[in-house]
């Protein structure tokens, strides 16, 4: 339960702390039927929160963990202790991340349980998933080649492509839609389903009017900004555009005294203070690479207004996902051009005039615009 002295930062009140470390599978209580569960991730994002709702005679849990041994061994402990034994009826994924579904095939096949999720979100998990084991496609490497990469970093791709379904149990073969404002039932209580888009193609948050609880998945974070980027397989999409949108919409559309519970980092309210947050770092974001493109230049040249740190082999792939996000959101806006040299390198540049022009106010539809 809620805990007396909350911690302040930056507008936002963690009422469990703002650097808590739950011990691992510890559950620690968030209101009547709702436990927040922590468990650890071998990687620099190094845990994931999971929520474990009390639904009459079994539970609804929302997202899994990746599929790795430990995580399994948390869950054995959990159906020990605080699930009592009780099954679990129903698997709640809020996006296809092999983070929030790499146990989801495990657990609905241990308890013949239903996978709940979104159907962009599901079909786009089992898509991504078939890629394992087969070499990267030529379109990929165009890609990235267009962004400047050279051929060890070709090769570095190459080498890690298909790792997405490495983490993941194979998904059940059918699942139960999640559609954007629809309401579920868990434990006696109305849940809404919040869609939102950038972070992954049909996020689905959850929010529970009567504990005034958000169970936010990635597509709200405290602390951290939720990824937003462009991969191979739809070079011109507009992730940034679709994730700004979805934040003003939510922040339109919830109530600002929710409890936020985020998927990484630590419970917290303030929900409109952190999208107003993300949403102007984003805009600082694109204000800097279009000053930055007073010159010609590729993604991989992009890094240095967007990215504070370094970025190395390691942290290539997201930063290039990223940085063209912010390119093709700038695209999309007509505030700087793009050429495809003789060697296919895309190389981007201002439009001058539009240098004084305000940010666009994001539109509150996800319809994507016409180009
Ligand atoms: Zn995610
Ligand atoms: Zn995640």
């Amino acid at each position: 339960m809620l805990p007396d002295v909350p911690e302040l930062y930056k507008g936002l009140t963690y009422p469990w702390g703002r650097a808590i470390n739950p011990a691992p599978g510890q559950p620690e209580q968030i209101a009547e039927g709702v436990y927040w569960v922590r468990f650890p991730m071998p990687m620099s994002l190094d845990h994931i929160n999971l929520w474990l709702l009390a639904d009459g005679d079994g539970w609804t849990v929302v997202d899994t963990c990746l599929n790795l041994d430990s995580a399994r061994q948390l869950w054995e402990q959990l159906f020990g202790s605080v699930m009592a034994g009780r099954p679990i009826t129903r698997v709640i994924c809020t996006h296809m991340h092999p983070d929030h579904v790499g146990l989801a095939g495990w657990l609905t096949e241990r308890f013949g349980a239903e996978l709940w999720m979104s159907r962009e979100e599901f079909l786009m998990c089992r898509a991504m998933v078939g890629d394992t084991g087969r070499p990267a496609p030529e379109v990929a490497l165009r890609f990235y080649r267009a962004a400047g990469y050279d051929k060890e970093q070709l090769a570095f791709y190459q080498g890690k492509f298909g790792n997405f379904g490495r983490a993941i149990y194979p998904l059940p073969e059918s699942f139960r839609r999640l559609a954007d404002l629809e309401t579920i039932t868990i434990g006696g209580r109305y849940w809404q389903v919040i869609v939102g888009s950038g972070h992954s193609p049909e996020h689905a948050a959850l929010y529970c009017p009567a504990l005034k609880l958000l169970i936010s998945g990635d597509q709200v974070l405290p602390r951290i900004t939720p990824n937003v980027s462009v991969f191979p397989t739809e070079p011109s999409g507009d992730p940034l555009h679709e994730w700004l949108s979805s934040s003003a919409r939510i922040r339109e559309i919830l109530p600002d005294d929710v409890l936020v519970l985020p998927a990484h980092e630590a419970p917290f309210y303030g929900l409109h203070v952190r999208l107003n947050q993300l949403i102007e770092a984003h805009n600082r974001d694109l204000r800097s690479l279009f000053d930055h493109l007073d010159q010609p230049r590729r993604a991989v040249d992009c890094f240095p207004p967007l990215f504070s740190r370094e970025i190395g082999q390691d942290s290539l792939g997201l930063a290039t996902g990223e940085t063209i996000a912010h390119l093709n959101c700038l695209l999309g806006r007509r505030r700087i051009t793009r050429r495809r040299d003789a060697r296919g390198v895309d190389w981007y540049q201002q439009i001058p005039e539009t240098a004084g022009f305000d940010d666009e106010p994001p539109p509150a539809s996800r319809e994507p615009r016409a180009t």
